[in-house]
């Protein structure tokens, strides 16, 4: 699976339960590899933070604030608040106690000469998280944004456009920085060409998935397997989050049908779309519709269990079928 943050993280929990519930004995024992963004990567106070790969951590984990989405549970700030009280910035960017031990043991551990991928291996082996997750690069690759406020064009880092100015801002472009001289962390090629199939969560086409897809020689890779997808789009609105903006910067209709043709039919074989979409036709994939709303765990195992069965459909591998 490729993932961002959010959708990404709770498509898995939906993943792994549905994984959990079936009866064909050739899912027993399956693993999933999560090849994770991080083009949201900043660093801020000297710290590396990765807020996607610490989402699905975390959530996997069991260490998630549940109601936010991010950060930890239990969370306090009172780092933040001394970093304040000295005039540090940037002070729009919620660090929170809990969660910046874990950027120090990232900064320290990046410090000593460590790859992101080994220090993301040290991080899991307390968080256990079940699944093997991989960082799209070990090299620093990072989303930014052209703006123009009047005072001509300037860029902004992906964190300042998107929590800082909540995207209110017109985003004139979103460039990928260092994408082209980047690496796959060791094991992302590995993982996708021995995959059974490739599932694309609900996460960011164009900041999350496309950021990944942006690392020369995954999307090729990606493209030569079976690919199922989870539309983040629903009746023409993101679910959450702020999606829209980032498709209307290149250029893409906030749409389940026009992120389906974004992604391209040579990438995509299997399209999971809401019901308010059902009407969705693109030339080359598969479309299903069923209710995309992950509001419980037990809408989110639904959906998990029909990309399952879509992709066991489209790629010929016994993918078994739901106990519920
Ligand atoms: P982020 O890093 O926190 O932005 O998380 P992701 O990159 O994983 O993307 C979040 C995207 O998932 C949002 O832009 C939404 O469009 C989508 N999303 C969030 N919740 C849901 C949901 O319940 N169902 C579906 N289909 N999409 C969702
Ligand atoms: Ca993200």
């Amino acid at each position: 699976m490729l993932a961002g943050g959010i959708g990404g993280a709770r498509f898995l929990r939906g993943l792994k339960d549905a994984l959990d519930n079936r009866e064909a004995p050739t899912t027993t024992g399956t693993e999933i590899t999560v090849i994770g963004n991080t083009g949201d990567d900043i660093t801020l106070f000297g710290l590396r933070v990765c807020p996607d790969l610490d989402t699905v951590m975390y959530t996997l984990g069991g260490g998630i604030n549940e109601e936010q989405g991010w950060g930890r549970a239990d969370e306090t700030f009172s780092v933040r608040t001394e970093l304040a009280a000295y005039g540090m910035q940037p002070q729009w960017f919620g660090l929170g106690d809990r969660d910046m031990a874990t950027h120090i043991v990232r900064a320290q551990m990046m410090a000593a000469g460590y790859p992101l991928s080994a220090i993301t291996e040290a991080l899991c082996d307390r968080w256990q998280p079940g699944v093997r997750l991989l960082p799209m690069s070990d090299d620093r690759v990072e989303t930014h944004v052209l703006v123009n406020e009047g005072e001509g064009q300037r860029a902004i880092h992906f964190q300042e456009w998107w929590v800082r100015h909540r995207a209110a801002i017109d985003a004139e472009s979103i460039v990928s920085v260092g994408a082209a001289d980047a690496k796959p962390a060791p094991g992302v090629l590995e993982a996708i060409d021995t995959a059974d199939f490739v599932v694309l969560p609900p996460s960011n086409p164009v900041v999350s998935v496309g950021s990944i897809l942006g690392v020369p020689g995954i999307r090729e890779a990606v493209a030569a397997t079976t690919v199922v997808g989870v539309s983040p789009i629903i009746g023409g609105a993101p679910v959450r989050g702020m999606a829209d903006a980032c498709l209307k910067a290149i250029g893409v209709r906030t749409s389940a049908e026009a992120v389906a043709a974004h992604y391209g039919a040579d990438l995509l074989d299997g399209w999971l779309v809401d019901e308010a979409d059902a009407h969705t036709r693109v030339p080359g994939i598969e479309v299903r519709a069923l209710p995309l709303y992950m509001s419980t765990p037990e809408t989110t195992e639904a959906i998990a269990a029909a990309a399952l069965d879509l992709a066991g459909e489209l790629s010929g591998v016994d993918t078994g079928r739901s106990t519920r």
